[in-house]
């Protein structure tokens, strides 16, 4: 078989590591629609982010123009401790759902962290630092962005506040201690320290909270606090930007072999790591070079894509955000608490938004049972236990590969194989006792979320 001459893993030498990132934006004919000022209506301007964001970031996030923007030495050198990450080819889950199809995924969590999350949260700490600052603060959901924000916080010698949606501080007690142990402090949100907390807490009692609720918190703190900013570990644009390193990897680790892959998919919460995964695969399908079909998949309970509106939203549930043109639930969309893993944000990358918009890719959802099924059998076969994040993406390739095995074609599938579910183990208690259920929103919770959207031209 010809076939086994491609490696089990194909890994990169160091000296074929991206050196830059890659700006998907500046290929798209369409640009992602400006954040806008919620209070003047108008495009966020350089000026008024600095106040939130580190300088470099802005001009990151504001820059739809430069195609390549070089990684500093720094972050290079950091990458290489854990980078670069397996490409590796699922030859035992191939044959065990004996289908004709090619299945790849690029392994992210190989490091303490347990997600890509690290790749962005080294960077924006080396230019929190760079600039001076104290330190930052930041929302956690599911935690893997805190336990990275830390890390890279610990390394650089910054301080860290991290305000950890409710349900997963109680969920998850020891992704707490790990990022106690980087140094970083954790309050769960949402708080009673924020004023923005206070009066989320007077509205909902008891709420289990949100990645939106946490994201007010955090913001409200930076802006107080001298010497401190905010920094946010999906949705932005300087994100997606940080995260095209896996792309980058995962593409030249098949040209290496010569692999054309038909499908890329990835799991979508707030659309780092699937941007980050098809950034330079879209770039070839926008400049006409190549087709892909390109696949994102979201939970059923949280469904910004499938079921979500285009519109300005804002990015926080205390709405003291900027506003982003997005697929959205609505900013006070709340997903049920029964809904176990990450992938919570009610808004999505605006990015990823246009391009969906524009038919350069394709959304599905899955239910959080059929998801964590995918996962047990990926764990069993694979080795790897997956992060019920990234299960979601196993669940559409292993759906893709079924549908070759039943007509033969032999599609090459590359997906994102997003993280490890060590902290996840209460979720995976539930699937394994039979607990564990789907609770989907209704049209009327979701419409009643759209019925309050802000009203923009
Ligand atoms: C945060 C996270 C995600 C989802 O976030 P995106 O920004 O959509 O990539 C997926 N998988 C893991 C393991 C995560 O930590």
């Amino acid at each position: 078989m010809s076939e086994n001459k491609i490696p089990y893993k194909i890994y990169l030498e160091e000296n074929e590591m991206p050196t830059a990132w890659y700006n998907l934006r500046a290929d798209m004919k369409n640009k992602p629609a400006p954040l806008l000022n919620p209070g003047t209506g108008q495009p966020l301007t350089a000026e008024e982010l600095a106040p939130i964001f580190c300088e470099e970031l802005v001009a990151q996030e504001l820059d739809d123009t430069t195609h390549y923007i070089e990684i500093p030495e720094d972050i290079r050198n950091f990458y290489k401790m854990y980078r670069p990450s397996p490409l590796v080819r699922a030859y035992c889950l191939e044959e065990k759902l004996q289908t004709p199809a090619k299945i790849y995924y690029k392994f992210e969590g190989n490091n303490t962290s347990g997600s890509h999350k690290l790749n962005s949260a080294i960077a924006q700490a080396y230019y929190a630092k760079k600039q001076g600052l104290k330190g930052v603060t930041t929302e956690t959901g599911a935690g893997q962005w805190g336990t990275a924000l830390s890390m890279a916080c610990s390394y650089f010698g910054l301080d860290c506040k991290v305000y950890m949606v409710k349900v997963s501080y109680e969920q998850k007690p020891f992704r707490r201690e790990v990022m106690r142990t980087y140094g970083a402090s954790v309050v769960p949100s949402p708080s009673e320290t924020t004023e923005v907390g206070k009066k989320i807490l007077a509205e909902h009692p008891g709420t289990t909270g949100s990645l939106g609720c946490a994201i007010s918190e955090a913001v409200e703190v930076a802006t107080k606090n001298p010497g401190y900013r905010y920094v946010l570990g999906s949705v932005l644009n300087q994100v997606l930007l940080h995260q095209s390193v896996i792309g980058l990897e995962t593409k030249a680790a098949l040209d290496k072999y010569d692999i054309h892959p038909d499908i890329i998919i990835g799991c979508a919460g707030g659309g780092s790591n699937l941007g980050g995964l098809i950034a330079p695969f879209m770039g070839e399908k926008l400049r006409g070079e190549a087709d892909y079909r390109i696949i994102a998949v979201e939970p059923a309970s949280c469904p910004s894509f499938t079921r979500g509106t285009f519109a300005y939203d804002f990015c926080d549930t205390g709405m003291i955000c900027p506003l982003a043109k997005m697929y959205t639930l609505g900013s006070s969309f709340i997903p049920s608490a029964n809904h176990a893993g990450g992938l919570r944000f009610h808004g999505m990358s605006t990015t990823l938004s246009q391009l969906y918009h524009d038919g350069y890719m394709e959304a599905v959802s899955v239910e959080q049972t059929s998801v964590f099924e995918a996962a047990e059998q990926f764990a069993r076969i694979e080795g790897i236990l997956p992060a019920p994040e990234s299960s979601h993406a196993i669940r559409a390739a292993i759906d893709e590969a079924i549908r070759c095995r039943e007509t033969g074609e032999e599609k090459t599938i590359v997906f994102g194989l997003t993280g490890t579910g060590y902290f996840d183990l209460v979720a995976y208690q539930k699937y394994n006792d039979g607990e564990m259920s789907d609770v989907i929103p209704t049209d009327e919770d979701i419409a009643a979320s759209i019925a309050k959207l802000p009203q923009i031209g």
